[in-house]
């Protein structure tokens, strides 16, 4: 243990803990006047969103919510989702942010799980509430989130959200507490066996705003979001706290749009009529904005966007890059908060052509601030930055969730060494470029080989008549595994399977590809199928495959 030199504090001294209250300080302060707007149906400025988060501060108390309990909310991205980020928190309570888009039997078993004390429903999902109602456990209260007329309801509810707001004073003093209290959780989706729960400290969530506001906004590289951005999520607030970028935005008292129920032609107008300047999402999401109607009659260059949650193929990238969109790749976990890399465009990166950027933009980037990302190997043994060496990717953060909530040994699966396993396999280079090749569990061992689905996807996706692609490897008797390609032709194109051998052939030709990688099986479908955050089910694949 090192010897360091302690100085007692002053009688009197405050002791100031990081807590999410902190971050409404600053944005009221510099920019009373800019907006947070919900879709075409609200919009207010600043101080009246701090006034708010203290009407539901006094609302949630006078329901009978107390510090310790945990909450649950099921909304679209909302303006009262925000006001939930901060209010539920600030008074000391735990914010549950329930996957709307998980099966019934996972919201049930979610909500047991994280015993969910008080329920904030909107209406969309009032019926789902009321059939599952009677088999959730410790639920004792609902709260109405109406954007009309509030229907009738069967639960026991406390009341609206907005006539609760409006009977509450709209002052609230936040009381000071622990920073290491639990201030968020929510499940982790797409794995085998039943969702696991993630937490997060105030600390931890304090910590990961201002490195990730530092990261977007104050290196050279990527002026991402500054204070006259305006900045609307397209990553559901329900997973990983919209990669907690509203925390972020509050903070430097951006413009902030919130588009309610996704869809790609609203999303668009939105854009389009608030003059969205930051975004960030997924890849199938992007794909899914780029094809809408209202894209093709849109000006989308000089949009922001942050893409992660899975790779961005070069194909994607190449097509938004044709609009104008200037596109960015962030690589992170549920596990993690989420961030942990962003691109970062160097001097010397800043100069090259577009098509040379764009290489840049699709790795996976540098690690944020305060990050520690390592390669090991399976001895857990450190391997070298040299951008050739592949290993698994481990981290230390300081806003990594600890463990699994009630699930000490799959938290002891996660943490090793001291070290966050993240499962991805990846290199980094001499210039701390993180480049992920796959997951452990989607890389297909073929032969003697071990091949990228992500790589396979990111030539596939650069065949202009391929709209999306996903790889997976299949069981095969004499290889162990070969890749199967299931692709979805781009519009009015003539694509055939072979057209995607012969493109892929010439890699192999040049020696950039083993000819082992070349798949088995090319299907050409009309859908790939999504997890319930929209990235590719893989999982889901190689299980319709093997029937
Ligand atoms: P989840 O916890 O469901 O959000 O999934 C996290 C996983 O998504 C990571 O472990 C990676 O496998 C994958 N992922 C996230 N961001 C990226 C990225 N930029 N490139 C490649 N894979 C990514």
């Amino acid at each position: 243990m090192v010897t360091t030199k302690i100085i007692e504090p002053a009688a009197g001294a405050y002791h100031y803990p990081l807590l999410i209250k902190s971050l409404l300080l600053s944005g009221q302060r510099y920019e009373p006047n800019r907006e947070i707007v919900y879709a075409d149906k609200r919009r207010y400025d600043y101080r009246t969103f701090n006034e708010r988060v203290c009407r539901l501060a006094h609302a949630l108390g006078s329901a009978g919510v107390k510090a310790g309990d945990t909450v649950a909310v099921l909304d679209w991205d909302s303006h009262r989702y925000l006001e939930c980020f901060f209010a539920i928190p600030m008074i000391g309570a735990v914010l549950h942010t329930v996957n709307i888009r998980l099966s019934p039997e996972q919201i049930i078993y979610t909500m047991n799980h994280a015993e969910d004390d008080f329920v904030l429903v909107h209406d969309d999902f009032l019926l789902l509430m009321e059939q599952v109602h009677p088999r959730l456990e410790t639920v004792k209260h609902y709260l109405q989130l109406s954007d009309d007329t509030p229907p009738a309801t069967e639960l026991p509810t406390v009341g609206e959200y907005e006539a609760l707001l409006a009977a509450a004073p709209g002052h609230y003093d936040f009381p000071d507490f622990d920073e290491n209290s639990v201030a968020t959780t929510f499940y982790t989706t797409g794995t085998t066996g039943n969702p696991k729960g993630v937490y997060f400290t105030h600390r931890q969530l304090v910590l990961h705003t201002l490195a990730t506001a530092t990261s977007l906004s104050a290196f050279d590289g990527q002026p991402l979001l500054r204070s006259d951005d305006v900045y609307m999520p397209i990553t559901p607030m329900f997973h990983v706290h919209a990669w907690g970028v509203p925390y972020v935005a509050t903070l430097l008292g951006v413009k902030q749009v919130y588009p309610g129920r996704y869809e790609p032609n609203a999303l668009v107008k939105l854009y389009r009529d608030e003059k969205v300047t930051f975004s960030h999402c997924v890849p199938t999401i992007l794909q899914m904005v780029i094809n809408s109607e209202a894209a093709g009659s849109t000006d989308l260059s000089g949009w922001k966007l942050v893409i992660g949650g899975s790779a961005l193929p070069t194909g994607l990238a190449a097509a938004a890059a044709e609009r104008g969109m200037d596109l960015y790749s962030a690589y992170g976990m549920s596990e993690t908060c989420p961030i942990l890399a962003l691109t970062y465009l160097r001097d010397q990166e800043r100069g090259l052509s577009p098509d040379q950027q764009l290489t840049e933009r699709v790795k996976t980037g540098t690690a944020i601030p305060m990050v520690d990302l390592q390669l090991t190997d399976d001895a857990g043994q450190p391997l070298p930055h040299d951008g050739e060496t592949v290993g698994e990717l481990v981290v230390r953060a300081p806003w990594l969730t600890q463990g699994y909530f009630r699930e000490p040994e799959k938290g002891a699966e996660l943490w090793r060494g001291g070290w966050l396993h993240t499962g991805d396999v990846a290199s980094i280079d001499g210039r701390s470029v993180v480049e992920i090749k796959d997951r452990m569990k989607d890389v297909i061992k073929t032969g003697g080989e071990w091949i990228s689905s992500l790589e396979l996807e990111n030539l596939i996706s650069q065949h202009p008549g391929v709209n999306a692609v996903a790889v997976v490897g299949v069981p095969d008797p004499q290889w162990g595994e070969r890749p199967l390609a299931l692709v979805v032709p781009a519009e009015g194109s003539l694509l055939r399977p072979a057209d995607i051998n012969e493109h892929l052939q010439r890699y192999v030709d040049s020696g950039a590809l083993t000819k082992w990688a070349v798949p088995g099986e090319i299907s050409l479908v009309d859908d790939i199928p999504k997890t319930s955050v929209g990235k590719i089910n893989k999982k889901l694949i190689r299980e319709d495959h093997h029937r």
